[in-house]
């Protein structure tokens, strides 16, 4: 897609630091380095965010996560974790309108990586929950 960011890198029209490639994924260094090692994976076909895959390009790039994952954990065998992300749209902190998957390692507490899980588990009764996993389900097709 023109005027695309990612689209560019993987078309080698801006440099990156690659990772991984194969027929359907680009995986590279982000350049800000949340921590070291910080990776995103991108498809090659440009979509703009989760709601655009199709399921065979959702099971191409997703299944690719997992030996990526893998070797940032044998590269820097000293990480505690890794985090998965994948923002959705401005507010979820989409900046970069080509969807990517954020691998970001976990070397400690103070690693410059943060996320917070609020907990409102005493606003709902199991009614409400059971009333707002049925609305979701149903819209599953
Ligand atoms: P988002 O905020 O959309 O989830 O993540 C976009 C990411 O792309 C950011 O972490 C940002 O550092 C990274 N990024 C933006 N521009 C470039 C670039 O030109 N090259 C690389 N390697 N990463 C970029
Ligand atoms: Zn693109």
């Amino acid at each position: 897609m023109e005027n695309c960011i990612f689209c560019k890198i993987n078309n080698r029209e801006i440099p990156s630091y690659k990772v991984y490639e194969d027929e359907q994924v680009y995986a590279f260094l982000d350049i800000s380095q949340v921590t070291p090692g910080h990776t995103l994976v991108i498809p090659k076909t440009h979509v703009t965010d989760i709601f655009e895959y199709d399921e065979t390009l959702a099971a191409a790039v997703f299944a690719r996560i997992p030996k990526i994952a893998r070797a940032i954990e044998k590269a820097f065998p000293e990480i505690e974790g890794l985090n998965i992300i994948n923002n959705n749209k401005e507010l979820a902190y989409q900046s970069v309108f080509h969807s990517h998957v954020h691998l970001i390692p976990r070397y400690s507490k103070d690693d410059d990586f943060k996320i917070h899980f609020g907990n409102h588990a005493e606003n709902y009764t199991g009614e409400e929950l059971a009333a707002i996993a049925e609305k979701i389900g149903k819209q599953v097709n």
